[in-house]
């Protein structure tokens, strides 16, 4: 019998969503394991009410992609926990509260002001803010409530497992498909991974050609020179994160002369990001100058340190006085 699967995207992107129909024909393969009963906003035409209407724990897998930021995705997410036996936080965002989650260093009056009052491309004179209820003549519209504070899904419901990526590579989606439809699971709390750093599957690994590691003697950013697409990042102060991230994606960035930047989250049983990361990066800068230089050169360290995961870290926000 066909396991039954629901996809729900709420505070992200989509781009999650794609790399599930990049699946392209392995999808369709899928679909003789597999019977999709609703997949929402994105895909089909379902409304939220029928997933509230489907009966208690009678869908066998859940996936949920995007963060929590409004009401609105806080609900849905109960929702899906109540329906599906086994919920899946895929990419990113659902796992760690993803680029999204970088608002967390921000008030929720700087965002608003900063959306749609100070952005170049606002037309808006009056500074009208959206307000979670609103009259409109003889009409009150409503929309949900925004939350302080960007959330990953397992600040809100208990997740049985994690899959990084921003959006996971479609390799690994089919992976992950494969391991759902078999039932080849890890224990409950585990992420769906190859369990290799971005580093392990680089053909730039220093230790792959024999080589320790070179100290970074002068940190740079990705704009200020074009990287020699022979050596490893890291050793030409590139700051990437490939030895701490999990790679599932094939080391996609260094393949294009990038720093990787750590969407496909830590390397378990690591979850705060930022602290791996300063760590890895501070055993390997040659001395006191180059920390300066790092200082300078990234003045909010805490974005580059937790691009893709502030709000699942201990401390997951700005706090202010
Ligand atoms: S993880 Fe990336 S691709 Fe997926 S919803 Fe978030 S921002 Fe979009
Ligand atoms: S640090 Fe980056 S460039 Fe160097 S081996 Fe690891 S992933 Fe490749
Ligand atoms: S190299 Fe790093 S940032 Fe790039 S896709 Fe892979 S995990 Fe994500």
């Amino acid at each position: 019998m066909a396991l039954k699967l629901a996809y729900l995207l709420v505070g992200g992107c989509g781009g999650c969503d794609m790399a599930v129909v990049d699946l392209s024909e392995k999808l369709v393969d899928a679909l003789e394991h597999l019977e999709i009963v609703f997949w929402a906003p994105t895909v089909a035409d379902v409304k939220y009410k029928d997933l509230e209407a489907m009966p208690d724990q009678s869908i066998d897998i859940g996936l949920i992609s995007g963060m929590v930021r409004n009401k609105e995705n806080e609900h849905l997410v109960k929702v899906m926990r109540q329906k599906c036996k086994i919920i899946v936080a895929f990419g990113i965002c659902a796992a760690l509260g993803g680029i999204p989650g970088m608002a967390n260093m921000h008030k929720k009056e700087e965002l608003f002001e900063n959306a749609y009052i100070k952005s170049p491309s606002t037309d808006n004179p009056d500074g009208v803010i959206p307000q979670p209820v609103s009259k409109e003549g003889e009409f009150e519209l409503t929309l949900p409530e925004f939350l302080d504070y960007v959330k990953p899904i397992d600040a809100i419901i208990d997740v049985d497992y994690y899959v990084g990526g921003c959006p996971p590579h479609h390799d690994h989606v089919a992976k992950v498909v494969e391991a759902v439809v078999t039932g080849n699971l890890p224990p409950k709390g585990s992420w769906i991974t190859n369990g290799k750093a971005v580093c392990d599957v680089c053909g730039r690994n220093p230790a792959e050609k024999g080589k320790t590691r070179e100290f970074v003697k002068e940190v740079k950013r990705m704009h200020e020179g074009i990287p020699d697409e022979e050596k490893c990042l890291l050793g030409q102060g590139y700051l990437c994160l490939g030895p701490i991230t999990q790679g599932d994606c094939g080391g996609l960035c260094p393949k294009v002369n990038i720093r990787c930047a750590g969407c496909g989250g830590p390397i378990p049983p690591t979850r705060d990001f930022g602290l791996r990361a300063i760590s890895a990066i501070g055993s390997i800068l040659a001395d006191e100058n180059v920390t300066d230089q790092l200082i300078k050169k990234y003045p909010v360290l805490t974005k580059m340190l937790y691009r893709y995961g502030l709000p699942g870290a201990m401390i997951n926000r700005k706090i202010f006085k």
